[in-house]
Formats: C-alpha cells, sequence, structure tokens
C-alpha cells in the first residue's frame, strides 16, 4: 500500500482497482481525488492449496490461508473480506471498477468502458498476451457478476504507447507476415510512465509539451521510454513484455537466434522457451533470486554470480539510456520509479555515473536521503533533472476509471 490510513471522501467517491494476473489479483479500494487508500490487498497462489488473501484495512491486516480454485473463487473470498471488516463492498458506494488490463492491441488506445463486446475483445488479443489477457479477463467477469450495478472500465498497460512513431515501432521482419501477426512495438507499463511523466513536468513546474523525458520503471518488470513533448517517442517493451531491460525473471533483449538455437541444441519446444524467458531468465537465469534486494545481499557476500547479474543490468540501461540521449536529441529530465528504481540509491548511481559532460550528475547525499517522496537527486547547477518519483498505478487507473465514467453520465 504506498499511501494509507482511511477514506476522507464521501460515500459515493471510491473506485476499486482490480490488477488480476495469472495467479493472484492485487486490489485497492481509493479515493481517486485525494488518493487516500480505504483498503487494499491481495490474493496469491489462486490454483494452490496454499493460496490465500492477505487484506489491510484501517492499520491491520487480515490473512487467511485457504485453497482458491480460481479468480471467480478468489475475488469472491476478496468481496468476504471487505464484509468482514466492516466495508461491504456492495454498499460501500463503489462508483466504478477500473481493471488494469495489460494487452489493448491495436484496439484499444484509451481508458475503456466495458461491455460483452470489449471483453471480447480482450480475450481474443490472449494470442498478443496468453500469460496476460485471459487472466485480466477473468477478473473482469467475476467483478461484472459480484457488482453488476457499477460500470467497469478497463486501463490498458499499452494505451500510452499506442502511437509510438513507425521507425519506432516497426520490426524489421517480414511485413506481410508482422501485418498478419499483429506483430508491431506496443510497450508496456504505460500507465506509469504516463503517470510518472505528467508527475515530473509538476514537480518541475514545467509544461509537459515543452519537456524531453527519460523515465525508467524498474521494478520486477522493467522498461524505459523516451518521451517528447508529453508522448513517448520509443520504449523498451515490445510485442510483449520480454524486450528491452533485463528484469527479475525476463532477460530483455536476446539474439532472435538463441531460440532456434535451443530448439535445435537443447531440444526445447516453444513453451519450455517461453517458460525459460518469463520466469527463469534475467536476474534470476543469472544468479538464482528474481529480488533485487536477494541480489544485493548475495553482492555483499561476494557473490561472482550475482555481481555479473548486477553489471548486466546496469549495462543494459546505460545502453539505452544511451539511445534515448540520441533519439530525443537532448534531455531534461531523467527520472527513476518503481520499486528498484525508487529504492536502490546504487543503480541510480551506477546508472547515471560518469556523464557530467552530458550535464548528468547525481548528488551522493541526495540520491542516498532516506525520503519517500518524489525529489530531485541531481547535482545542483546540473543542466539534467535526475529525479525519483513513487509510481501509483492505481491511482492513476482509478482516476481514468472516474474520468470515464464522468465522461458517460455527461453525454
Ligand atoms: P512489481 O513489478 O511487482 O510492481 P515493484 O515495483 O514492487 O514490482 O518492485 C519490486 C522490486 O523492487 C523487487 O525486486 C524488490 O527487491 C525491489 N525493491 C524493493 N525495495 C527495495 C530496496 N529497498 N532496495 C532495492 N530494491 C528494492
Amino acid at each position: 500500500m504506498r499511501s494509507g490510513g482511511r477514506a476522507t471522501g464521501g460515500r459515493n467517491d471510491l473506485v476499486l482497482v482490480i490488477n488480476s494476473g495469472s495467479s493472484s489479483i492485487k486490489y485497492q479500494l481509493l479515493d481517486p481525488e485525494s488518493g487516500v487508500v480505504a483498503a487494499s490487498g491481495m490474493v496469491d497462489r489462486i490454483g494452490e492449496e496454499q493460496a490465500g488473501i492477505e487484506h489491510q484495512v484501517d492499520g491491520r491486516t487480515i490473512q487467511h490461508r485457504q485453497p482458491i480454485a480460481d479468480h471467480t473463487a478468489g475475488l469472491r473470498l476478496v468481496f468476504d473480506v471487505f464484509a468482514e471488516s466492516g466495508h461491504d463492498l456492495a454498499t460501500a458506494g463503489v462508483r466504478a471498477v477500473g481493471h488494469r488490463v495489460v494487452h489493448g492491441g491495436e484496439v484499444f488506445y484509451r481508458p475503456t468502458l466495458i461491455d460483452d463486446d470489449v471483453v471480447a475483445a480482450i480475450s481474443d488479443l490472449s494470442s498478443l498476451a496468453p500469460l496476460h489477457n485471459p487472466a485480466n479477463v477473468a477478473g473482469i467477469e467475476s467483478a461484472r457478476e459480484l457488482l453488476p450495478g457499477v460500470p467497469q472500465v478497463a486501463v490498458f498497460d499499452t494505451a500510452f504507447f499506442h502511437g509510438l512513431p513507425d521507425a519506432a515501432k516497426t520490426y524489421a521482419i517480414d511485413a506481410k507476415l508482422a501485418a498478419a501477426h499483429g506483430i508491431r512495438k506496443y510497450g508496456f507499463h504505460g500507465t506509469s510512465h504516463e503517470y510518472v511523466s505528467g508527475r515530473v513536468a509538476a514537480l518541475l513546474d514545467r509544461d509537459p509539451a515543452d519537456l524531453n523525458q527519460i523515465i525508467f520503471h524498474l521494478g520486477n518488470g522493467a522498461s524505459a521510454s523516451a518521451i517528447r513533448g508529453g508522448h513517448p517517442i520509443d520504449t523498451t517493451m515490445g510485442l510483449t513484455p520480454l524486450e528491452g531491460l533485463v528484469m527479475g525473471t525476463r532477460g530483455g533483449d536476446l539474439d532472435p537466434g538463441i531460440f532456434a538455437h535451443l530448439v535445435r541444441a537443447a531440444h526445447m519446444d516453444v513453451d519450455q522457451i517461453d517458460e525459460m524467458l518469463n520466469r527463469n531468465a534475467g536476474l534470476k537465469g543469472l544468479s538464482g533470486v528474481n529480488d533485487f534486494r536477494e541480489l544485493q545481499r548475495l553482492i555483499a557476500a561476494g557473490d561472482a554470480a550475482a555481481r555479473l547479474a548486477y553489471d548486466v543490468y546496469i549495462h543494459r540501461l546505460r545502453r539505452y539510456l544511451g539511445a534515448y540521449l540520441i533519439e530525443l536529441g537532448g534531455v531534461d529530465a531523467i527520472t527513476f520509479t518503481a520499486g528498484v528504481g525508487e529504492n536502490s540509491p546504487q543503480v541510480r548511481a551506477d546508472a547515471l555515473a560518469g556523464l557530467s559532460r552530458f550535464g548528468i550528475a547525481v548528488d551522493p547525499a541526495r540520491n542516498t536521503a532516506a525520503d519517500r517522496a518524489a525529489r530531485h537527486i541531481s547535482a545542483p547547477g546540473a543542466e539534467v533533472a535526475v529525479l525519483v518519483v513513487p509510481t501509483n498505478e492505481e491511482l492513476a487507473i482509478a482516476q481514468a476509471a472516474l474520468r470515464v465514467v464522468a465522461a458517460q453520465r455527461a453525454d
């Protein structure tokens, strides 16, 4: 939970945000205007014996461990726990449900009010995101069943990058094959990149239209974007969230020849390779751990594999930093966000080390200050602003959902 406390808004101000993953459901009930979170939690290990829920409300945590068969059962448990904690969702005055949907393909490029056709279209996009869209659809269907009178809005992770320039979004493969199968760079984490870039403009007290920005969203998944005048001109993730930076369990950029080589030499099939690339590559593949704090502990203990994993991670960040500096023709602000970006001064310092000739310099004291708020960490007088800005995808989704509902009522 990124902000705590009781909701201060009236009964009809709250939006329920649902982020339904392959085996988990994260959720937050919040006031989109104040950002105050009334309750939040996570159902995990759906489909396993050891499934359960952890629910935070009014400064306390409610936990249950029990088998949860599927997403419908998971969401039903969320509703039960809300009721148990004295906040019955059916009567809490939930104004909208905002769903994070991973892949909007070419079809969806703005937050969209959900009806049967929209659910079918999101489901049709599952071939582009087989690990994500089916789970998103399951979450949507369950929420529509449990809160039948409440408008539901889909907010797409790809939407912000919909208008990427052709040269940035086109893969240099057989054009007919690409067109037939929807193969292009879509980009992901768009809600975060959009939210954070807006916060940067506000913090710098500048019109977003006048800013060139580079944003590093470094969490379990990781991506970077180059944003000119409020519009992204490039991003690291591609057709799928596998491309680009080194991540917790995904390796980012690879020679595509590795795929065929593994089929021929290691006799792996497509599912084994997909599984390896999604769950056993990146930091995990190199060092055995995907959590960044564990990686740092291993490095401190002298583990050579963990050290190499870190070096590859930083090398990749800097490769994209260089690329985006040139693509933008100069940058006004470089921003770090998400779990690693917000919390690791070491990563920020190493990513930007030795770049003073480009106007980029991190101030060591500002960088290591124990401050969780959005802030500058650049050295005084440095030409480029370097910032740490906490992301808040739930808030951005709640605000988008509310805007859609308000616009619909105004029609
Ligand atoms: P998700 O992509 O699941 O939303 P987060 O944005 O929460 O992920 O980021 C999770 C990552 O952030 C984990 O690798 C975790 O180890 C890392 N992280 C969290 N706190 C710290 C910290 N203090 N120092 C370094 N890494 C951290």
